[in-house]
């Protein structure tokens, strides 16, 4: 890694930026705030297809969020977890992080904006989005809470799904993991699989076709989603005959895999081959790049909660605290845990 000198008053140097707005962000700035580290979120900017935010911002009731008896919803969580950040002094930007280098150090950002920016340390939590069927109807009902959704963990225990039919789009364990929660409360949950296999791995697959409340429509492509405010049903083919029809129900749980935000780090550090951000050491929120720190669904494709994603946002800013400790960074205060294992920039290069 090549190091530089100080003195370029042009480019805007920060201790640490965080990358997303997410719980793992705004988390991870509230941490790093109060340790007065100064940060500065990337949060975003609207498009098409993301809005600053994150998954959050399409989720209408959130019950299992500790704090709230009552439920909240996923924008108001997100608003009040960015006020809560900035409270503490951190600052916000509206913009993408596009590019990144991280073969120097301080490692360079250029943004949306097209400004270049030097840190010494950031935090990845740029979230992962769900896959789509690309139906326009099925993204309305989504957004509108009128009854379709990528997350049965998050939205499942809702009155509205309760005792009724509902469908799981999907064949892997994701959809067999979504149709065995939902069994819990539907009167029948019916998994709609294109094929006549699915890849799911045996044990759940197993357990979801034992379960009396669960049958497979196979060889199933869905069309669209019926309902004007609410779903009614789904109207779909038969992938075999071409015959198209119409099944009722009333909610819809697409569960046909998630797509990590990281095209802008593709070269730049670890990834999995599905894409998400490899953190190696277990319970730990480090990568493959001394000083990059990663949380939030960008590098959990397993648990994908809004409370696991605050707590890995915790989690980083700890680490990216005590890292910037072990680094001599000026300001930066005494680290809140010792660092044992982080070796510094020096160390690195000459192989100590
Ligand atoms: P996945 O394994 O990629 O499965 C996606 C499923 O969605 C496939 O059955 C696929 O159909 C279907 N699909 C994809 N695009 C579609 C489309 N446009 N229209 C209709 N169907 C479509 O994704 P996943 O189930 O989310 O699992 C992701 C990873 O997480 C896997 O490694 C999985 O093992 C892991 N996971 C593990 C657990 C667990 O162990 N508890 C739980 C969840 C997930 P085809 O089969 O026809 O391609």
């Amino acid at each position: 890694m090549q190091t530089e000198p100080q003195n370029q008053p042009w480019i805007r140097r920060e201790p640490l930026i965080i990358i997303g707005s997410g719980p793992a962000a705004w988390t991870a700035a509230v941490y790093a705030a109060r340790a007065n580290l100064n940060p500065v979120v990337y949060e975003g900017e609207a498009s098409r297809e993301m809005i600053p935010g994150g998954q959050l911002m399409f989720t209408t009731d959130i019950e299992n969020f500790p704090g709230f008896p009552e439920g909240i919803g996923g924008q108001e969580l997100m608003e009040r977890m960015r006020a809560q950040a900035i409270r503490f002094g951190t600052r916000v930007v509206s913009e993408n992080i596009t590019t990144v280098d991280f073969s120097h150090h301080p490692h360079r950002f250029v943004t949306s904006g097209g400004s270049e920016v030097r840190a010494l340390a950031s935090i990845v939590a740029t979230g992962a989005r769900a896959n789509w069927l690309g139906l326009s109807n099925e993204e309305r009902l989504a957004r509108s809470g009128g009854g379709v959704s990528a997350c049965a963990v998050c939205d499942g225990a809702l009155p509205f799904f309760r005792d009724k039919r509902l469908f799981v789009a999907g064949g892997g364990d994701s959809a067999m993991e979504e149709a065995t929660y939902l069994s819990k409360y539907a009167s029948e949950v019916v998994i709609v699989h294109r094929r006549d296999a699915f890849r799911a791995s045996k044990v759940m697959v197993d357990r979801a076709l034992a379960n009396p409340k669960i049958r497979v429509q196979w060889n199933t492509r869905i069309l669209d989603v019926l309902g004007d405010d609410f779903i009614t049903g789904l109207r779909v083919e038969d992938t075999a005959t071409g015959c198209p029809a119409d099944l009722e129900g009333s909610g819809l749980f697409v569960a046909i895999g998630h797509t990590p935000n990281t095209e802008f780090l593709r070269g730049q550090i670890a990834l999995s081959p599905s894409g998400y951000v490899e953190t190696p050491s277990p319970w730990r929120t480090c990568t493959s790049v001394p000083g990059v720190f990663a949380a939030g669904d960008v590098m959990d494709a397993y648990y994908r909660q809004a409370i696991t994603a605050a707590g890995t946002g915790c989690m980083a800013a700890l680490e990216a605290e005590r890292w910037l400790a072990h680094h001599h960074v000026p300001g930066a205060e005494p680290p809140m845990l010792e660092t044992v294992d982080a070796p510094t920039l020096l160390e690195r290069e000459s192989g100590v």
